[in-house]
């Protein structure tokens, strides 16, 4: 895209243009030059708005909650901006077209953005890359800003790398809470959410995730275990005030500066990475064949290989 296109559509986005935030979200999806511009040209924007992550295994109701949450901050006249990410999906046009079934009404409003995600297009790494579609929705003029992910383990989209706040959302079907300690969610949560409050067994589920976690080692926060019963808006006013006690009990303690700063960390390791692979295969790609050849021939170990290799890579660039 020509600079004076790229121009052109950042104009648009700073006066507001919908279309022109979408336009520069899949740019920066499909990362790149353009993307480094457009995040370039955007940074200077970007404030400290709240960034809630929201995850928990496939149907205890995430995308109930985060409706309800929307729904909350929208009494408050808040703009609002929410980036779905399901890192088990390749296809990010059925998400979209899921989007508009899901949210109803609220993608109808003008204070809320939705985005969806899938892996497809994020080549920067999952969760650098929901990151950045976050940046570009705070700098779009979003106050609140929430990402959810579906929380299976294993992925590269890790919510506590993107959110300042961390709900794990479990419901009293069976299994979840099993489910969710297999992924390493529980380690994550700052605050943990039993919805479908009006199903049987929530209160026992309550009882036991808190024995659970008074069996951890002590932190400034006390995770708390609350109920919601997202599909009738029930509880959802506890399920915000909890987040703005986290919130402000991190930025009372430094907390919250530390992770923003570990957040920056990672990022910059992640693009350094990028960088320093593309590099290097600009220089030896071509050679890796040879080698890998006599690796499965048995004269040479990978590591003599790639010691070679990062040899030659260091005395041709030097
Ligand atoms: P997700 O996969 O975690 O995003 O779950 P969804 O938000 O899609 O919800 C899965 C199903 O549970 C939907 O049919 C919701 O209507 C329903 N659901 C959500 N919250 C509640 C709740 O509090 N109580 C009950 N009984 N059902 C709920």
């Amino acid at each position: 895209m020509p600079d004076t296109a790229l121009d052109r559509i950042l104009a648009d986005f700073l006066a507001g243009d919908r279309r022109a935030a979408s336009r520069l979200i899949s740019v920066v999806e499909a990362g790149g030059p353009e993307a480094e511009a457009v995040l370039h040209r955007l940074y200077p924007r970007l404030g400290d708005a709240p960034r809630l992550g929201i995850t928990g295994p496939p149907g205890v109701g995430k995308s109930t909650l985060v409706d309800a949450l929307v729904r909350h901050h929208r009494r408050q006249e808040r703009r609002v901006g929410v980036v779905a990410v399901d890192p088990t999906s390749p296809f990010t046009g059925g998400a979209v077209l899921g989007d508009r079934v899901r949210m109803g009404d609220l993608t109808l409003d003008p204070g809320v953005f939705i985005r969806s995600m899938a892996t497809r297009g994020s080549l920067g790494g999952l969760a650098r890359t929901t990151k950045e579609v976050v940046d570009v929705l705070e700098a779009f003029g979003q106050q609140v800003l929430m990402i959810e992910t579906v929380g299976v383990g294993q992925t590269e989209m890790d919510v506590a790398q993107v959110a300042d706040t961390v709900v794990v959302a479990l419901s009293p079907e069976s299994g979840d809470a099993i489910q969710a300690m297999k992924a390493g969610l529980m380690e994550a949560a700052d605050i943990l959410v039993v919805n479908k409050a009006d199903r049987p067994g929530a209160d026992q589920m309550v009882r036991n995730l808190r024995a659970d976690l008074a069996m951890r080692p002590q932190s400034d926060w006390t995770v708390p275990v609350l109920t919601t019963v997202a599909s009738r808006d029930e509880k959802l006013d506890a399920l915000a005030a909890a987040v703005d006690a986290h919130r402000e009990q991190q930025q009372a303690t430094g907390a919250l500066a530390g992770r923003r700063q570990a957040r920056a960390a990672a990022e910059i390791t992640a693009i350094l990475r990028d960088r320093l692979w593309q590099h290097g295969h600009a220089h030896v790609g071509e050679r890796i064949g040879d080698w890998a050849a006599r690796v499965s021939a048995g004269t040479e170990t990978p590591y003599t290989a790639a010691r070679s290799l990062l040899a030659t890579i260091l005395e041709e660039t030097r």
